[in-house]
C-alpha cells in the first residue's frame, strides 16, 4: 500500500492550525515511505525499535526528528541516545537515570517523556499516578537529573470502540499532566508536551487536550 499523501496533508493542516505535533510513526515502513512524507516536509517521525531505528537513521537526512515511542530496554539506551529527538515510553527512575548517564557521556540533553498507564487493559506499559509522584519527587527525584531533559508525559488508551471510555482515559492524562506541571515543573517551562493520541482515537485526544499525536497506519497503511 502506497503512502496516503492526500490524507498525510489533510491531517498536517488541521494539526498545524491547532498547534499540535504530528509524528509520523513509521515503524515496519520502508525507508522510501518516510522520504515520501520527508519531501513534502515532515520532520518528525515515531519508531518502536531500536535496529530498525538505527537503521533508518543511518539511512535518512540528518534533520530527521526521530522519536522513539516503543518499550525501550535500558542496555539498549546508548545505540540511540546520540542522536534521538524525544524518547516517549519512559516509565521507570531506572530508565530515566540510565539516559541521564548517556547523555552526561555524550554532552547532550535528551528529551524523555513519562508514560502513564490510563489504559483499562491490564497489558500496557506505563506509571500509575503514584509511581509518577514517587518517581518525581524521591530523593534523587528524576525531575534534578542534568541531562535526561522530562518535556511531559505520554499515554495510549484503551483499544476500544467505547469512545467514552477512551475519552475519559484522555482525560484522566491530561489532568495529571496539568497537575505535575504546577506541582513540579511551575519554573521550567520546557515541560510542555503531552504525547497521546493514535491513528484510531486522536481526533478525541485533541478534544481532550493532546499537543503531540503519534499517527501511523492512516498515513503509511495497516501494518502486516
Ligand atoms: C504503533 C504505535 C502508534 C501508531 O499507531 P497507529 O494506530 O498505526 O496510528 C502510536 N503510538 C505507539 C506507542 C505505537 O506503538
Amino acid at each position: 500500500m502506497p503512502v496516503n499523501t492526500e490524507e498525510y496533508l489533510r491531517i498536517r493542516d488541521m494539526l498545524t492550525s491547532m498547534d499540535v505535533t504530528l509524528v509520523a510513526v513509521s515503524k515496519t515502513k520502508p525507508v522510501s515511505d518516510i522520504e515520501a512524507l520527508y519531501a513534502l516536509g515532515q520532520r518528525d517521525f515515531g519508531e518502536n525499535y531500536v535496529q530498525e531505528l538505527l537503521e533508518k537513521q543511518a539511512a535518512l537526512p540528518a534533520d530527521i526528528r526521530w522519536h522513539f515511542i516503543g518499550h525501550l530496554q535500558r542496555n539498549k539506551v546508548k545505540y540511540i541516545a546520540p542522536f534521538v529527538h524525544l524518547i516517549h515510553g519512559v516509565d521507570s527512575l531506572k530508565l530515566l537515570q540510565t539516559i541521564d548517564r548517556q547523555g552526561a557521556v555524550l554532552g547532550r540533553k535528551i528529551g524523555c517523556l513519562l508514560q502513564m498507564h490510563i489504559a483499562f487493559e491490564e497489558t500496557k506499559f506505563g506509571l500509575d499516578r503514584q509511581e509518577l509522584t514517587e518517581l518525581l519527587s524521591g530523593p534523587d527525584g528524576g525531575r534534578r537529573l542534568s541531562h535526561a531533559a522530562i518535556r511531559g508525559l505520554m499515554g495510549m488508551a484503551s483499544f476500544s470502540d467505547d469512545k467514552e471510555m477512551v475519552r475519559n482515559e484522555f482525560r484522566t492524562l491530561k489532568s495529571t499532566f496539568d497537575a505535575v506541571r504546577t506541582d513540579f515543573f511551575s519554573d521550567d517551562s520546557s515541560f510542555d508536551t503531552l504525547s497521546m493520541g493514535m491513528s484510531g482515537d486522536y481526533a478525541i485526544a485533541m478534544e481532550e487536550g493532546s499537543n503531540m499525536v503519534r499517527i501511523g497506519s492512516l498515513l503509511f497503511g495497516a501494518r502486516g
